[in-house]
């Protein structure tokens, strides 16, 4: 192929970004990317009904958080129609497309009889035009819709990169409807969704239409119009659906399915790009990977026949792999934003960075992240049940020790450690015994990382009201 790659993600803004749609987004954002070309945002808004500009937003939003980058767009379908319907004007003229005058009621009836005679129900072709026939008289009044004049013989065959051969026979397609009646006679009314995506396919040069096997039916009838437009054919791939974990579909049932939940709930934005990949695509065995290694090996091969199943635990795994990975001065404004959420306003420096850095390791998300940051910036309440198992009589000399001792030191991990070390001799204890103490008082519960790091993290004056709060 010496055309440069170009391809799309074309989704109806008729709600948030599907993590199925991110998916195929993603797939045509790597494609373009490892070979060098284009990738382009397509808002197909012709649903006006159920369109909004919210859900516009929230697309654009989510590409922008997962950073699938598009080198043009978004172009949106309904500023296009003018274009439609003069592709449409020029099919008509060369005979490609017709008006077709039956009434919903005369659909009905023809119907009606092929059900009666155990066929499937189809368009019969009655306004088809053909070498020879005699069309019916025009009736009054019926404004007629605009059909797509599909070949009746022979096969649509195409490569899928996915599926592969894929082979319909033409008797399987009715002639499509490409344009509805129009208010005014012998206008053209609104194209119809399958006549957009060809027009727009064709016009922003598209080489590889990646898209959710869903859209397998279309593919024929799009490959017809393409045709008889005298176009090059895209390469067409249909990716299975991402199923939950109970098999069917992946719906909002299985839990969220909006990407921009993802970033609420704490998921690093490369950890799902990693995750999301692997539904559907692998090279080999590798499950932690970086977006230039995606890129670098996402050329369409290996793509899966068959459905991925969304993993929630594996996606924490994937996005715990990424939180140990990051940086603390990265992980800080995510912190920040999470804490923000909960009305805790904290500025992302340096003190915010150490605290990621400390306990980043043990947190699958930001989420968790922050329930244990909370402790610097909050109030803690103690369970009874773990003052009780550890703040006992026996701990709370060397706890007064302790609050004296951390009374005159430097405040910094290797002093803190000495005044711990100091106490635990002088009253004959072992570390687990003081330290969980000194971890429900100060933390609000008995296991955290290293004491003295811990500690460290809260200012003198906060911990000390802490430890004599017993
Ligand atoms: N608008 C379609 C959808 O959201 C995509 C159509 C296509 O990729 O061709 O499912």
């Amino acid at each position: 192929m010496t055309r440069k790659i170009r391809t799309r993600i074309a989704p109806s803004p008729t709600g948030f970004l599907h993590l199925g749609t991110a998916r195929t987004a993603l797939f045509s954002w790597a494609f373009a990317r490892h070979f060098g070309g284009d990738f382009i945002l397509r808002i197909e808004d012709t649903d006006e009904a159920r369109s909004t500009q919210e859900a516009v937003d929230q697309i654009i939003a989510a590409m922008k958080w997962l950073e699938l980058e598009y080198d043009e767009g978004p172009f949106y379908q309904m500023q296009r129609i003018d274009r439609y319907r003069e592709v449409i004007a020029s099919m008509l003229e060369a005979g490609t497309a017709y008006r077709c005058y039956c009434t919903p009621a005369e659909l009905d009836e023809m119907r009606e009889a092929q059900r009666a005679r155990g066929e499937k129900p189809r368009y019969d072709g009655r306004w088809r035009p053909e070498p020879g026939k005699r069309l019916p008289a025009v009736p009054e009044g019926v404004a007629p819709v605009i059909r797509f004049r599909n070949p009746i013989e022979g096969d649509v065959t195409w490569d899928d990169m996915v599926k592969g051969p894929i082979t319909i026979n033409n008797r399987e397609l009715d002639d499509l409807i490409i344009a509805r009646p129009s208010s005014e006679p012998g206008g053209i009314g609104t194209p119809t969704y399958n006549f957009c995506v060809v027009v727009d396919d064709l016009d922003m040069q598209i080489t590889h239409v990646i898209r959710g096997d869903d859209h397998v039916n279309n593919t024929p009838r799009q490959i017809n119009i393409l045709r008889a437009l005298g176009a090059e054919l895209p390469v067409y791939g249909h990716t299975p659906m991402i199923l939950g974990p109970d098999g069917d579909k992946l719906s909002k049932r299985h839990g969220a399915v909006s990407v921009l939940q993802y970033e609420e709930d704490g998921y690093l934005p490369a950890a799902m790009i990693n995750y999301l990949s692997r539904l559907g695509w692998s090279h080999g065995d590798d499950e932690v990977y970086t977006r230039e290694q995606l890129i670098a090996w996402f050329d369409g091969q290996h793509l899966a026949k068959s459905p991925a199943q969304w993993d929630a635990a594996k996606l924490n795994w994937v996005n715990g792999q990424y939180m140990k990975a990051a940086a603390d001065d990265t992980l800080a404004p995510l912190l920040a934003a999470q804490l923000a959420r909960r009305g805790v306003q904290v500025q992302a420096g340096e003190h915010l960075a150490r605290v990621c850095g400390l306990f980043k390791d043990r947190c699958a998300t930001t989420v968790e992240l922050a329930d244990w940051a909370m402790m610097y910036f909050t109030d803690i309440t103690p369970r009874g049940e773990d003052l009780e198992a550890h703040v006992t009589e026996a701990v709370k000399p060397a706890l007064a020790t302790l609050a004296a001792a951390l009374e005159g030191v430097e405040w910094n991990k290797p002093a803190i450690a000495a005044a711990i070390k100091q106490t635990l001799t002088t009253h004959g204890l072992k570390m687990p015994v003081l330290a969980h103490a000194v971890r429900v008082l100060v933390c609000g519960r008995a296991q955290t990382p290293s004491l003295d790091a811990v500690l460290e993290l809260f200012s003198r004056e906060i911990a000390m009201k802490r430890l004599h709060s017993f």
